[in-house]
């Protein structure tokens, strides 16, 4: 009995730790999970780093992109319009483009996306193909319409009819247009996205 009743105490105490450990482990992983996906002001501090030492440097426009996974930093990178020749190298899309190469997948599932500005719409349909947790930027569309990137007249132009856009836009449809679409709903080894 006597030996029963000490079996008893140290199989609560036993049970007790257990429980406390694992709440404990859930708090730690909940608080992890938490600190993950919030704010951290150094990542946006990075972003709008590259952005001024890519002025400095002369090697693109003003704009700088991080991504960020599990607290760390994946993939960044500045504007590239113009070294590149390319009008899409923009600091979000290259950052988004390294970040999918450095991860080998074609999302951003559980990542974040700290940008030195408000993202122009091309971004943004990046931003939204490659499916991050959260944006955080730093400049508004507006300031960058004030430093000779109006992001906005691009906003603008989307809410117009198609034809009566700067650049019309104009529904040609041939025959065979939407082939594509059918071999694509019935094939059934595709990799969706
Ligand atoms: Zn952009």
């Amino acid at each position: 009995m006597k030996t029963w009743g000490k079996m008893g105490v140290a199989l609560c105490c036993v049970c007790l730790l257990s429980a406390f450990s694992g709440d404990k482990g859930q708090k730690d992983e909940e608080e992890k999970e938490a600190a993950n996906h919030s704010y951290n002001p150094k990542f946006m501090q990075e972003a709008i780093r590259i952005a001024v030492e890519n002025v400095k440097n002369g090697t693109g426009g003003p704009f700088g992109a991080v991504v960020v996974k599990d607290g760390k930093v994946i993939a960044s990178s500045g504007n590239t319009v113009t070294p590149d020749n390319d009008p899409t190298a923009h600091a979000e899309v290259n950052a988004i483009r390294k970040a999918c190469k450095a991860l080998g997948s074609f999302q951003l599932t559980g990542c974040e996306v700290y940008t030195s500005c408000e993202p122009c719409p091309m971004c943004l349909g990046a931003i939204y193909w490659a499916r991050p947790e959260r944006v955080y930027y730093a400049c508004t569309k507006e300031d960058a319409a004030d430093g000779g990137f109006d992001d906005s007249f691009i906003y603008k132009e989307i809410a117009l009819k198609e034809a009566e856009r700067s650049i019309p836009f104009l529904n040609q449809r041939e025959e065979g247009a939407g082939e594509e679409f059918r071999l694509w709903k019935e094939k059934e080894d595709k990799v969706e996205y």
